[in-house]
């Protein structure tokens, strides 16, 4: 059951470093295509390293979570300044935006290091492996399961090993209906043996999703959109090119309404009504961007989405 993934079947720490950090908080099927794009643009560290922040972020516009972005970045400086990709945990472990997960990810599949990777899908396989009822997001349980992870680790195969459980949760051992059947490790799973594998893992109620919603307006003039791009002041997201809401534009006339979506960022869901808009002159802060070049920028992902509906 091993999915045919670009970033399988290399050894190369920057191509397994890339995947992993896109896959944090993208599903597989959408990271494939930005994989392709981004590794074809920067191919090797070296590449990322040197280029500019603005191509960087728009190869990245649309996937979200922006400091991933900025702390691939940031590595590569660092990595190019060490003369070579770090080949020990320690090492990896302390570059910009990669936690335990995504360093042991690297050092087993890029290095062969005896490093258990746990992500959400095998903290999954392993809980029911383990038929453990503890909350998956208490530090205890990730404890005990971490402990567990490093005891099955095949030392000679630490990549394979942590492939091969991320495939089996990704894949067999799915959150609902997981096909114990198909499953090489039934016979081992205590989950299953007692018929508790669909209640595992125990996930306590997180923060409730706080609903919000705003009005997105696209001005347009002569084949240009009126956008503006975030500073300091605008707080996340610096360097990005947004349209304006209704609050930026109090004077602006409101046309019709393009359309509506949906756009999540944690626990906050906006509910975004996307309406056609016109000024009397540019507000200040505020640029025309031709049409045509807006591929080339790094836009939020609520702009590119209403731009989406057109
Ligand atoms: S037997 Fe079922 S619950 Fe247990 S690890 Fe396999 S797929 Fe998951």
């Amino acid at each position: 059951m091993r999915r045919p993934l670009p970033w399988r079947d290399t050894s190369d720490p920057y191509r397994i470093w890339v995947s992993e950090v896109m896959l944090q908080q993208t599903r597989v099927v959408a990271a494939v295509p930005y994989y392709e794009r981004f590794t074809k643009r920067f191919p090797d560290v070296k590449s990322l390293a040197e280029a500019p922040e603005q191509e960087l972020l728009a190869c990245w516009s649309g996937l979200g979570y922006y400091s991933r972005a900025r702390n691939l970045h940031r590595s590569a400086q660092i990595i190019v300044e060490m003369g070579g990709f770090p080949e020990n945990f320690k090492k990896i472990r302390s570059l910009p935006g990669i936690g335990d997960y995504t360093a042991a990810a690297i050092a087993s599949i890029a290095f062969g290091l005896p490093h258990a990777a746990l992500d959400g899908n095998v903290l999954r396989v392993l809980s029911r492996l383990s038929n453990d009822a503890g909350d998956i997001r208490a530090r205890e349980t990730r404890e005990r399961i971490s402990a567990l992870a490093s005891r099955l680790l095949d030392r000679k195969n630490p990549g394979d090993f942590n492939q091969a459980m991320m495939e089996l949760g990704a894949t067999l051992c799915s959150p609902k209906r997981p096909q114990c059947l198909l499953c090489p490790v039934s016979p081992e799973c205590e989950a299953l043996a007692v018929g508790r594998q669909n209640q595992l893992p125990v996930k306590l109620r997180s923060a409730q999703t706080v609903r919000l919603e705003y009005t997105l307006l696209l001005v347009r003039r002569n084949g240009c959109f009126l956008l503006r791009q975030r500073n300091a002041d605008s707080g996340n997201l610096v360097g990005f090119w947004e349209a304006p809401c209704t609050a930026d534009l109090p004077a602006a006339r409101m046309g019709r309404e393009v359309g509506r979506f949906k756009h999540s960022i944690m626990h906050h869901e906006y509910r975004v009504t996307v309406r056609f808009a016109s000024v009397v002159k540019c507000p200040p802060g505020f640029r025309w961007i031709g049409a045509g070049t807006l591929e080339q920028l790094p836009l939020t992902t609520a702009t590119k989405k209403a731009l989406k509906l057109l």
